[in-house]
């Protein structure tokens, strides 16, 4: 039997970063994780480069039933905090777009990184190790795995959520919850692309790889960034990001001319070319292949500009800008990269992540209802949510 303060289950981002700064306290802790390799999904994140903060993250970039939840934390260790870290170990990054900061070499930098801290810190990794049974008695927690038995004071949950179950991902973490009394928020696929009705598909997968720009709106929420077609549906950050504030059976509108007034150009160039065809006039704005095939699919006819009368060049620019599609529904936790629901945090201290009525346990990083936007916000999370509950474990 191996006794140590604190037993930390899962060595993701958030188990890995809590860890190490409760060893810093000098408590003697244990990793345990059910993966062959340790750190899968960082090793994948941000295409290999891991988007491992935001310059701009803060509160409003989360998803939790309870908004103000995730302030604490946030602001006790902040993404300031956090890229600090980054340098003193001497990672090169750079900013990518709108905040998001990349490895300029590889993810395997944050990982060997976060793997320095635990055993500076003394705390030790395990995996392939598989937790079978836990139970609560008055001076702590006895853990039942593949590899013996453990005993620990504080029991800290860092399982993530189900998005990838390739990189180990379970549904342990709120199983925990369910045993000590917490509810457990219904959960989805978030960050993720969607699918498409068979109507749509056929039509616009043959526009497999082209780039829009585009803003994605749905439930008074809305992302400028663009949009990609791809052979099974449509993905690219602004549906990334609007599928996780999507519910089943709604429309998205994408707004395709998102920053100017595409009836002001047409009608501009109805003035000076009349003779030419609507289609070479959105040439201007769009790839030719994705005009040739979106005008028959949203009903408009190619015609010269000039007998476009009346509304009807409104009508046509209309279609471009509030472009609704209906999907069919998402690719799932297969492709998703977070996932949406979770832990109920009003169960949960927001200031250390120690579950109210279960003294001793502990919920960080992605197993709860906190869900960041994408880039680099999921990470700023593990890494502040494994702060506070390492001061304290
Ligand atoms: C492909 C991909 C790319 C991403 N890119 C980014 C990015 O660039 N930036 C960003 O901010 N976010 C990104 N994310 C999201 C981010 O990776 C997660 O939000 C973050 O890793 C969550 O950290 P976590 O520690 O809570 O969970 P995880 O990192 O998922 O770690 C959970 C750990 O628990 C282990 N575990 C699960 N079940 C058990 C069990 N039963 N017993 C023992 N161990 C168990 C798992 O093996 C895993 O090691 C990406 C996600 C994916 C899938």
């Amino acid at each position: 039997m191996k006794k140590v303060d604190v037993i930390v289950i899962g060595a993701g981002a958030a188990g890995l970063f809590c860890a190490a700064q409760a060893g810093k306290r000098g408590r003697s802790v244990a990793v345990l994780d059910h993966a062959k390799r340790i750190g899968g999904k960082i090793l994948m994140s941000g295409g290999g480069r891991c988007n491992f903060t935001n310059m701009y993250a803060s509160h409003e970039n989360f998803l939790c039933d309870n908004k103000h939840f995730c302030k604490s934390a946030l602001s006790r260790y902040t993404q300031w905090d956090f890229i600090s870290l980054v340098a003193e170990y001497g990672i090169a990054y750079h900013e990518k777009t709108l905040g998001q900061l990349f490895c300029d070499d590889s993810a395997k930098d944050i990982l060997n990184m976060l793997l320095s801290e635990c055993n500076k810190a003394g705390a030790t990794v395990t995996n392939q190790c598989d937790v079978l049974k836990i139970e609560k008695g008055d001076s702590g927690f006895t853990l039942q795995t593949s590899k013996g038995e453990y005993q620990c004071e504080s029991l800290v949950i860092a399982t993530g959520g189900l998005s990838m179950p390739k990189l180990g991902a379970s549904p342990f973490g709120y199983k925990v919850a369910e045993q000590f009394g917490l509810t457990v928020k219904p959960t989805r696929a978030g960050l993720v692309p969607f699918t498409l009705h068979e109507q749509d598909k056929s039509v616009l997968a043959e526009l497999s790889g082209i780039s829009l720009d585009a803003s994605a709106n749905c439930n008074d929420t809305s992302f400028n960034e663009n949009i990609l077609f791809t052979h099974r549906g449509l993905s690219g950050p602004a549906v990334l990001q609007i599928s996780s504030f999507w519910e089943p059976g709604q429309a998205v509108e994408f707004d395709l001319y998102p920053n100017g007034d595409l009836y002001e150009q047409l009608h501009k160039a109805q003035q000076s070319q009349p003779d030419v065809l609507l289609s070479n006039a959105l040439g201007a704005f769009y790839p030719k292949r994705y005009v040739q095939t979106v005008l028959p699919y949203l009903g408009i006819e190619n015609k010269p500009l000039k007998q476009y009368q009346g509304k009807s060049l409104n009508e046509v620019a209309k279609a471009f800008h509030q472009w609704h599609l209906k999907p069919n529904g998402t690719e799932g936790y297969r492709t998703a990269e977070v996932t949406l629901g979770g832990v109920d945090t009003d169960f949960l201290s927001s200031k250390t992540m120690e579950a109210k009525d279960v003294k001793g346990l502990y919920f960080i990083g992605e197993v709860m209802d906190v869900t960041g936007w994408l880039g680099g916000y999921n990470f700023q999370w593990a890494w502040s949510s494994g702060y506070v509950a390492g001061q304290v474990v």
